[in-house]
């Protein structure tokens, strides 16, 4: 094996670069005797990759730099290629999918809850392997035995780099939000993320589902979550949402709002829609740093609504996600448009950044 291999690294002033890397070695990381050595086969890029890409100065100022020179990338599908010396859940050839949240403290009060995502005594930039061992946008990269899922046969390996945002998804649909079979959802936004929220209230026997974009979604999105199963879709710059929902609600407005987009005027609209007694999460925007918005504290007093945020994922969130992939209730090939081999991930890293026909695209080392 070659000491060295290309790697899109990220560096404390914000810059991106291929360039040369050691390659990682079992027993020589933190996460030894349980590492493992894993061969990257795709690797998404995520909207928290490309974040910094083509924002504003604003924008940019408010994210947070990686305080080391780190290889990025998370949304990883893998081969086992060798393992540390106490490692006994996978063995070389399996095919994997790998959990962000690697580093917590375990004793903390978010631990003891098994919020690790949340572990109250880690910055936020040291609790996730790709920013401080490295990521998947390289040949190869090192990940602990208990962050590792097998994926089933029926999973392609390509589509799989939506697991974790999947997983994601099933963290606010379920662990956060508690939805249920039979409630109405109302999805603000039409992006991977949004049509994966889609799928898992689906899945869990949700609905009606209801999916909103704007008129540059009109042409690929909003039809996508359309065929993908949303029970209807709304242009928002088209129809009034708020009269739209109350039609379809009897008045009465939906059980939960997910509002997917980070814009100001759906933090107000979520409020308005939401029936009294539901609950609204509040999730676009996290990985720009947030959104200010003004907020009616009124409506959420009055009408008893629940707010929520929500951030990664916890570990049973990634059972679900591979059950329900592995059977086909959540579907993840359409979503991912486009590909690139890692060499060319400004291209990719353009697209995902300016196109609104891409979902998601996947980088091959
Ligand atoms: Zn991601
Ligand atoms: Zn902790």
């Amino acid at each position: 094996m070659t000491k060295t291999m290309l790697g899109l690294v990220a560096h404390p002033n914000g810059d991106l670069r291929l360039e040369e890397v050691p390659v990682p070695r079992i027993g020589e990381n933190p996460y030894a005797p349980h590492d493992v050595l894993l061969e990257v086969e795709y690797c998404g890029i995520c909207g928290s990759d490309i974040h910094k890409w083509g924002a504003s100065a604003e924008e940019k100022a408010k994210v947070l730099h990686t305080p080391r020179k780190v290889v990025q990338g998370h949304e990883i599908v893998a081969h086992v290629v060798e393992t540390g010396a106490d490692v006994t859940r996978v063995k070389p050839g399996d095919r994997v999918v790998c959990e962000i949240v690697t580093f917590y403290c375990g004793h903390c009060p978010a631990c003891l809850e098994g919020r690790f995502n949340i572990c109250n005594t880690l910055k936020p930039m040291d609790g996730r392997a790709h920013y401080v061992t490295g990521g998947g946008f390289a040949k190869y990269t090192v990940w602990p035995e208990f962050q590792l899922h097998v994926l089933p046969d029926t999973i392609q390996s390509r589509s799989a780099v939506l697991m974790e945002p999947t997983a994601g998804s099933i963290h606010s649909v379920l662990s956060r939000m508690n939805v249920r079979a039979g409630e109405s959802v109302a999805i603000l936004g039409p992006g991977a993320r949004g049509i994966l929220l889609m799928q898992v209230c689906k899945a869990i026997g949700a609905g009606p589902v209801i999916m909103t974009g704007l008129d540059r979604d009109a042409s690929f999105r909003l039809p996508m979550a359309k065929k993908m199963g949303a029970d209807v879709v709304i242009n928002v710059e088209k129809e009034n949402l708020r009269e739209s929902i109350a039609e379809l609600t009897g008045g009465i407005g939906v059980d939960v709002v997910l509002e997917n987009t980070g814009s100001v005027e759906p933090i107000a609209e979520s409020l308005d829609i939401v029936r009294k007694g539901g609950r609204v999460l509040w999730a676009g925007g996290g990985i720009r740093g947030g959104i200010t918005a003004p907020v009616d504290t009124h409506k959420i007093i009055v009408k008893e609504i629940d707010v929520k945020g929500e951030i990664s994922q916890i570990p049973y969130d990634w059972k679900t996600a591979v059950h329900l992939v592995g059977r086909g209730d959540v579907v993840l090939d359409p979503l991912v448009t486009h590909e690139f081999p890692l060499e060319r991930w400004e291209e990719g890293y353009d697209l995902a950044a300016s196109s609104h026909d891409c979902l998601r695209v996947a980088l091959k080392p």
